[in-house]
């Protein structure tokens, strides 16, 4: 159906793609409700959309003319790709993209914003470069200095958090200096790479996820952690609203994804007594909570985005 554009008035409205795009579609999950949203969205605007299987994919980087073979056939040219990239696929998932750029599509995430935002340390160092408020954060390879650390970010309370860490596993709420002291003891002696990280109290249990699609928030919901505990993630129980951002948050937001060169981010941030903390920019922000909570078309908005975007990138010089 029709979107509404209440939200963004002021946003001159672009005249539909004159044709019809060939999109792939990124992802090792063609069945997942994020997947299934997009193709269907491509195909309701009248585009075709193909999954394409990121493990599938074979390159043949020596040649003159880029090419891109799935299950050894040469794919076709396309308009735009969206990836979908899950962290076990990274550093192929990046190289396939970097050669469908080659090949001429709009890719709708850059290679390099993807490692970007994926990189946990290289993605706080950007937020802290743009000036965008964060929970202060000490990094740390098996640091010898335990104390400094603690230092670092104003002593315990503090977050310590596992960099590999997924849906909250491997993020821990040291309460006081001697269990923050026993929680990096431990990291180190697993060899682990961690960050320690000043715990936001007032936030309550809470975050926010703003969606984020060609520099503008078009969707914003709470996850609230249950009684308990701290971390929001779904997966822990958390649960999902609706909610109203403030001009600080959306631009926080704005910032986090520009910051990272996504063109569509999932930006989780944390309301503290100093406004907006910026905990992480997600590259394949997933569609069904948001959708759900928001009741906004957010894969009709991607499509829409790619659409003006293959044609002002793109546009090939008129044949003689
Ligand atoms: P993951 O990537 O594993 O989900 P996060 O860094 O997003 O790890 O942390 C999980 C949850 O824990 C967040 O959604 C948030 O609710 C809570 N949390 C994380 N860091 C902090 C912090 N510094 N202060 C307060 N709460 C935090």
């Amino acid at each position: 159906g029709q979107l509404s554009y209440d939200l963004y008035g002021d946003v001159p409205r672009r005249p539909p793609v004159p044709r019809p795009l060939r999109i792939a579609i990124l992802t090792r999950e063609p069945k997942n409700y994020s997947s299934l949203r997009l193709k269907a969205a491509a195909e309701a605007r009248g585009h075709v959309a193909e999954m394409i299987n990121t493990a599938r994919v074979t390159m043949a980087i020596n040649t003159l003319a880029p090419a891109v073979y799935y299950d050894g056939r040469k794919l076709p040219r396309y308009d735009a790709v969206i990836p979908r990239i899950g962290a076990s696929m990274t550093n192929y998932g990046m190289a396939v993209l970097r050669q469908f750029e080659m090949t001429g599509a709009y890719i709708l995430n850059s290679a390099s914003a993807i490692g970007a935002s994926r990189d946990k340390l290289y993605a706080h160092q950007l937020l802290a470069r743009a000036g965008i408020g964060m929970p202060t954060t000490a990094f740390a390879h098996s640091p010898k200095d335990t104390r400094n650390l603690i230092e670092h970010v104003g002593g315990a309370p503090l977050v310590v958090k596992l960099l590999e860490s997924t849906q909250g596993r491997g993020v821990v709420l040291a309460e006081t200096r001697k269990a923050a002291e026993s929680v990096i003891d431990a990291f180190r002696g697993l060899d682990a790479n961690f960050i320690v990280q000043e715990f936001v109290k007032e936030a309550g249990g809470a975050d926010i996820r703003c969606f984020v699609i060609g520099g503008k928030v078009v969707a914003a919901m709470k996850r609230q952690a249950q009684a308990g505990e701290f971390r929001s993630n779904l997966h822990r129980g958390g649960e999902a609203a609706p909610v109203r951002i403030t001009r600080d948050e959306r631009s926080a937001a704005i910032k986090a994804a520009r910051a990272m060169g996504l063109a569509v981010a999932g930006v989780d941030l944390l309301r503290s007594e100093t406004g907006p903390k910026v905990l992480e920019v997600n590259s394949s922000p997933g569609l069904e909570g948001i959708e759900a909570t928001s009741k906004k078309d957010v894969a009709g908005l991607i499509i829409e985005h790619l659409e003006t975007h293959v044609r002002t990138v793109s546009a090939r010089p008129a044949r003689r």
